[in-house]
This record gives structure tokens, C-alpha cells and sequence, in this order.
């Protein structure tokens, strides 16, 4: 929404996948760094601002390399703009945490992520295909 201005599923640049009628499962891009490098016109880089991934949209030549560079399918091409789209954490602010009142979606820095990872993890022990929600994180 925030990066295209309209509100559609095919241009949105996080997605929510419903692995059971009442569990809606947010997937969000880790900006873990892996697509870096798959590029050859190397438009994606770290956002030394922001610390999201950030891909220059503007000279992207549609041949879908970083899509495939993706362990977590977390790029997408625009079908209308024509070029790959990914979170790019909405410059630092990232609307979906603003908006996501279950608060499935957290922004945090990296102490309380590993905090909350462990946590989540400790939770799930014995409850058979659960599993932490925690994916985005902040820099310092
Ligand atoms: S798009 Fe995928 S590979 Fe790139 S930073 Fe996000 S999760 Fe990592
Ligand atoms: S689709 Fe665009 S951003 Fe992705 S690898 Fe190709 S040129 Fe680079």
C-alpha cells in the first residue's frame, strides 16, 4: 500500500498466506541480505539509513533474477509498474506493524528479537507445526 498507494494483493510487497481457515500467516521479507549480489545490473542494495533492502526500481529490466534469489518468495515483479517489488520497510516506518492490531507483524531492534525469537521458540516446544512469527528487524 504504501509503496504503490492502492490497496492490491498482486502489487503488495508483503503477503499473508492462510495455512488454516482461522491462521492467516503474515510473510514479511527478512532483509536478511541474500538477494544482494543476484542483480546483474546490481540495483539491490542495503539501505545504510534504514537497514531494509532496497532495490532502485527505476532501473530494474524485469529479468526476475533476484525473484529467484528468494529463499522465502519475498520478491515480487509490479504487473503494472513492470519491475521487482520488496518491503522496503516503508523507509523506517513500516505500515504494516502500524496497522496489524493482532501485532503479528514486530519491528524491533536486534536484542529484542533474539529475545522474542527464543521465546516464541520456547512456546512452540510439543505444539506440533507452530511456529515463531517473528521476521523483520531493525538495526540499532
Ligand atoms: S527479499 Fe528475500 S533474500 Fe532479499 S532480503 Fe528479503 S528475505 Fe532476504
Ligand atoms: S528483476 Fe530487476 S532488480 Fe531483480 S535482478 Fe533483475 S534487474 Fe535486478
Amino acid at each position: 500500500m504504501k509503496q504503490k498507494g492502492v490497496i492490491n494483493i498482486e502489487r503488495a510487497a508483503i503477503h499473508v498466506l492462510r495455512r488454516e481457515p482461522s491462521i492467516d500467516d503474515p510473510m514479511v521479507c527478512l532483509q536478511c541480505g541474500l538477494c544482494i549480489g543476484s542483480c546483474p545490473k546490481d540495483l539491490i542494495a542495503r539501505n545504510r539509513k534504514t537497514g531494509a533492502v532496497d532495490i532502485d526500481t527505476e532501473n530494474c529490466t524485469l529479468c526476475a533474477s533476484c525473484v529467484l534469489s528468494c529463499p522465502y518468495g519475498m520478491i515480487s515483479i509490479d504487473p503494472i509498474d513492470r519491475h521487482a517489488v520488496k518491503c522496503n520497510l516503508c523507509g523506517g516506518q513500516p505500515e504494516c506493524v502500524k496497522h496489524c492490531r493482532e501485532e503479528a507483524i514486530l519491528y524491533v531492534g536486534v536484542d529484542k528479537a533474539a529475545r522474542y525469537r527464543r521465546e516464541a521458540a520456547a512456546a512452540r516446544k510439543g505444539k506440533e507445526g507452530r511456529r515463531p512469527n517473528i521476521r523483520g528487524f531493525k538495526v540499532g
